[in-house]
């Protein structure tokens, strides 16, 4: 949500891409900062070798911070890299909550990989999340909960100050994977998570050409545990990639206003006709989540769900469209479609997510009311 007392979105955006002291930092790929090319002076925190840190992460991580209002932000080479990093420095020994419908991969590695190692992994649905919450006291510590809203690819919404509610009162550290709102939907940390993870892969980067992760937090010790989990396990982001995630956060809310504002619409015309089933958009005034949604997001985001009546109608439309490129991932300036139960995603096999770039509005319904046949 925005406050009287800071900038918008874009101004922070813009912001959050220059420095007080020079124009843009300059890339720094050097793992041991002494090459004769490289022109920063050494000693700066942490600046002995490249695993650890380097200023061209640094700068990336203060922009990061400074958008989901946390002290600390640490850069992974993907959301995932973000996500199981955090998981292994916190969860170990102890019991984990996911999500039973959110975005398969974090579900994928605490089934396989964290329950192996003894953690006890537990799964429930967005609607019943906060109850599996509070049924997590008296489990074995330490307990971590997992949330991520709007659940990807359903798009229902959790209730951000419930959940963190419920986990302290269960003894819990609260996570939320921001990914699908980005910090301009929405920013969990002022609902009282504990931690922010999210692939910037998505909306915050935009161009579908860089993968990308951060985690962000308020408390310092939770920071550090994540902090020493990369150093020491070191699957860390080239400079390259961190600077250019870096430029491209000065038009992220531009973007994702933008996107926002074509999601509505395209969701708001696929209401109404017959070949859709059903819209999930959490900006509908008739979705399920709206209500909570209008609560705790300033903006609805990119993604829209439709369920089509079989998988041949979902191939046809995919087929017919020339705006929408089948492909995975999202939140990128072009529009794409992805059938999700290819993927596994416990969906009907007509279902589509829809994420909606930044083209022209009329362009998208036209090129919509073409694909629906
Ligand atoms: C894509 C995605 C991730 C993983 O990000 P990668 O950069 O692909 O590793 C995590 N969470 C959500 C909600 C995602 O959509």
């Amino acid at each position: 949500m925005s406050r009287p007392d800071e900038p918008g979105p874009n101004t922070r955006c813009v912001r959050a891409t220059s420095s007080p002291h020079a124009p843009g930092e300059p890339l720094s790929p050097s793992p041991v900062f002494t090459s004769t090319y490289h022109a920063l002076p050494v000693g700066e925190a942490g600046d002995f070798y490249g695993r650890n840190s380097n200023p061209t992460w640094r700068a990336l991580e203060a922009a990061l911070a400074g958008l989901e209002r946390a002290e600390r932000a640490l850069v992974f080479p993907t959301g995932m890299g973000a996500i199981t990093a955090t998981l292994r420095a916190l969860c170990v020994g102890g019991t984990l909550l996911v999500p039973s419908d959110g975005y398969y991969q974090t579900r994928v590695y605490a089934g396989e990989r964290l329950a192996a190692s003894g953690v006890e992994v537990r799964a429930e649905r967005c609607g019943a999340f906060v109850d599996a919450i509070r049924a997590l006291a008296g489990a074995p510590q330490p307990r971590v909960v997992f949330a991520e809203t709007p659940v990807n690819p359903t798009l229902d919404v959790l209730d951000l100050r419930a959940a963190a509610a419920a986990a302290r009162e269960a003894g819990a550290i609260l996570v939320v994977d921001n990914t699908a709102a980005t910090p301009f939907g929405q920013v969990p940390l002022d609902f009282g998570a504990d931690l922010v993870v999210a692939a910037a892969t998505k909306g915050l980067c935009g161009h579908s050409d860089i993968t990308l992760g951060y985690v962000a937090a308020n408390r310092a010790d939770l920071a550090q545990a994540v902090e020493r989990e990369r150093t020491v396990s070191g699957a860390t982001t080239g400079p390259f990639e961190a600077w250019l995630a870096h430029r491209s956060l000065a038009t992220a809310a531009l973007r994702f206003d933008r996107q926002c504002a074509n999601a509505q619409a395209v969701a708001e015309f696929l209401s109404g006709k017959p070949q859709v089933r059903s819209v999930r958009y959490p900006g509908l005034a008739a979705d399920p989540s709206h209500g909570l949604a209008a609560r705790q997001m300033a903006r609805f985001g990119s993604l829209v769900s439709i369920e089509l009546a079989s998988i041949a109608a979902a191939q046809q439309f995919l087929a017919r469209s020339a705006l929408f490129a089948e492909a995975t991932s999202f939140g990128g300036v072009h529009s794409t479609a992805d059938r999700r139960a290819r993927w596994g995603d416990a969906v009907p096999e007509g279902f589509l997510r829809l994420s909606i770039g930044i083209e022209d509005e009329r362009d998208l319904l036209a090129d919509l009311r073409h694909s629906l046949g």
